[in-house]
């Protein structure tokens, strides 16, 4: 086992130098090009630590050296933990700039824990390392420990605040670090830190994704993946286009908060379509349907399953005078209106080989307005 950790570690050795710098120097291109302050800074503070530690972090070291280790256990899980703390916005903020410059003071602080009129220090901060007890060879000192629990303490809290992908990366970092720290050779701190990063370049890759393909309102994919499926359409399909019935009137009635929830209730019903199906937020009150590998005649029943699932479905205005908690007696707050309401669909599907898909939404969108024109509610297949 050990013999086969060893051989791995040869083989991959040659490579960890390049790791860190493709990881990091692409994570921070990208995240500079999104304009992404809050994951650029966590992994240049990744970078500085993985550094400082491939040049004073294996074990064994001198004194000067295993305080410049310690200052970076102590300071690396509490900068990450301010960081998942900051959004993209206070970051821009004066708080951010406090954040920023304390940041680009700690070089300096951990430069001159080297210095020799520092050694008091640098006694100070090693001290207990020695007796220090090891956690499946992590050896950390009591404040670095401390250190590392109020960082995770902190990070999680975010996390169950905000739960995006980037805090749970943040969560990962800190995992990374806390390795990376604890084993004591400046080869683990790359592999492990670097990694801690590629998790933040994954989830700000992902992140990044997700907001030019789906929707925000629905988190259904939008109109852009809808025409990116278009394209790799081929062969035996069926596209449905679904629009909801005076949606006009409803919003002038209800408000458009009120219409916003509804498009969010019929959204929900459409990522449940049977049959193949993959709903998409075409745009506005607009909806489509691709079944791939169907004719209209196999989705319809599908689809007129999703026309009365919606028909059917009541939903109570969550209006604005609607006490925030709970009250623990009803209040008569008048009728509560229930509302419903209904969409109408139609649906075309290739006629086989080198059908354009623009044409099969087409025809979609005809007997979409046939649909209207007999009355709404219902759903017409395109001659
Ligand atoms: P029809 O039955 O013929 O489809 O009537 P309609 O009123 O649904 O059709 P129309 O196209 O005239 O109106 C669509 C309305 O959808 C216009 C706009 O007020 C509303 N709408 C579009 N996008 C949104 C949105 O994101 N949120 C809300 N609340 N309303 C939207
Ligand atoms: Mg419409
Ligand atoms: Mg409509």
């Amino acid at each position: 086992m050990s013999l086969q950790v060893d051989a791995f570690r040869g083989a991959l050795e040659p490579f960890t130098p390049a790791y860190p710098w493709i990881v990091f120097g692409a994570g921070v291109l990208l995240g500079w090009r999104f304009h992404r302050l809050q994951p650029v800074l966590a992994l240049l503070v990744l970078f500085a630590a993985e550094r400082t530690l491939v040049a004073f972090g294996d074990a064994g070291a001198s004194l000067a050296d295993r305080a410049v280790t310690a200052s970076v256990a102590l300071l690396l899980p509490l900068d990450l933990a301010a960081l998942a703390w900051h959004s993209e916005r206070s970051l821009r903020a004066p708080a951010g700039r406090v954040t920023l410059g304390l940041l680009l003071a700690q070089p300096l602080a951990v430069a001159l824990v080297r210095s020799p009129e520092l050694a008091p220090l640098a006694r100070a901060l090693d001290a207990g390392r020695a007796g220090a007890q090891g956690l499946r060879g992590v050896v950390l000192t009591q404040p670095e420990l401390l250190a590392f629990g109020a960082a995770l303490a902190l990070a999680s809290a975010r996390f169950a605040l905000r739960q995006t992908l980037i805090q749970s990366g943040f969560l990962w970092a800190l995992l990374a670090a806390f390795l990376a720290v604890g084993a004591g050779t400046g080869l683990a701190a790359t592999v492990y830190l670097t990694t801690g990063g590629l998790v933040l370049v994954l989830a700000l890759v992902e992140t990044s994704h997700r907001l030019a393909y789906d929707d925000e309102l629905t988190g259904l994919p939008g109109r852009r993946a809808f025409e990116d499926a278009l394209l790799r359409l081929g062969g035996r399909y069926a596209i449905a286009m679904v629009d909801i019935d005076h949606f006009k009137r409803f919003n002038d009635e209800h408000g458009h908060d009120a219409g916003d929830q509804l498009l969010r209730m019929v959204g929900a019903t459409l990522t449940r379509t049977e049959g193949g199906g993959r709903a998409f937020r075409y745009g506005g009150e607009e909806f489509a349907i691709l079944f791939p590998g169907r004719s209209s005649t196999e989705a319809l029943p599908h689809l007129e399953a999703l026309r009365r699932a919606i028909e059917a479905t009541s939903f109570t205005l969550r209006g604005r005078d609607r006490p925030r908690r709970k009250p623990k007696r009803p209040v008569a707050t008048g009728p509560r209106r229930k509302l419903s309401v209904t969409v109408s669909i139609g649906v075309a599907e290739s006629d086989g080989d080198e059908a354009d898909p623009r044409a099969v939404v087409n025809a979609a969108d005809r007997a979409l307005y046939r649909a209207k024109g007999a009355g709404r509610n219902r759903v017409v297949c395109a001659a």
